[in-house]
């Protein structure tokens, strides 16, 4: 693709903008939307660096539109920014009226494998990134509270070479999602993630002695990354 003359790539990113419009716009993702909604009702925004790896719905298997993104160059956001400011209490208003919890995802990111796929916008240093995302959750808490019982502010790594999130809670307490993820192996055949891409319909620990095999159902396969929506 980098190698194409660039009238060729514009069009590629026009083609691809009218297949996720296709897509996003299908009754399947509407649906999907409206079913994910009624199962979680919390809101969650993300803040998160522009880098176009960053895409939480596919790490997340959420639906498009689902997330509402907030991006910037290395994540770098000040609350203070009057715009910003605004639109995030203005969007966090809109979704507590309507008597819903709100998750603040605020992220950096970094890669495992080299340094040198981390967070430019931070010259690399991770650790940087990450005291950047704890002062904007002191940001976030100064303005909705520190109790957490609406707002909720959660500072996350993003690690791009496995697309894993890492929950960083109290205390330097820290789920990664990606051990996490491996865990899985040691659970019952039936309770893993079917490699034709199917899911469990049900949960088959009280089962996992049956010689039958695992009822899947169809499980919707992760869209072409968009920025747009991540
Ligand atoms: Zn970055």
């Amino acid at each position: 693709m980098h190698a194409l003359p660039i009238q060729q790539r514009i069009d590629w990113l026009f083609d691809l903008a009218r297949r996720h419009a296709a897509e996003f716009s299908s009754p399947e993702s509407f649906l999907a939307r409206k079913r994910y909604l009624a199962e979680h009702p919390a809101a969650m925004l993300v803040l998160k660096c522009m880098d176009g790896r960053i895409n939480i719905p596919i790490a997340t298997n959420t639906p498009t539109g689902i997330i509402q993104p907030f991006r910037n160059r290395g994540g770098m956001f000040n609350l203070g920014w009057p715009h910003l400011g605004e639109t995030l209490v203005d969007a966090v208003g809109k979704v507590v009226a309507q008597g819903r919890r709100v998750l603040v995802m605020i992220t950096y990111h970094y890669s495992r494998g080299d340094p040198r796929r981390g967070c430019a916008g931070f010259n690399y240093d991770t650790e940087a990134a990450r005291r950047h995302t704890e002062g904007i959750k002191a940001e976030v808490e100064a303005i909705f509270g520190r109790g957490h019982g609406t707002v909720y502010p959660l500072v996350c790594g993003f690690e791009t070479d496995e697309d894993a999130l890492v929950l960083h809670g109290d205390h330097s307490a820290a789920l990664d999602m990606a051990a996490a993820t491996t865990c899985r192996s040691a659970l019952p055949p039936c309770c893993r993630t079917c490699p034709s891409g199917c899911a469990p319909t049900s949960c088959p620990r009280s089962t996992a002695t049956s010689t039958t095999s695992p009822r899947c159902a169809p499980r919707r396969a992760p869209s072409t990354s968009s920025t747009a929506n991540g």
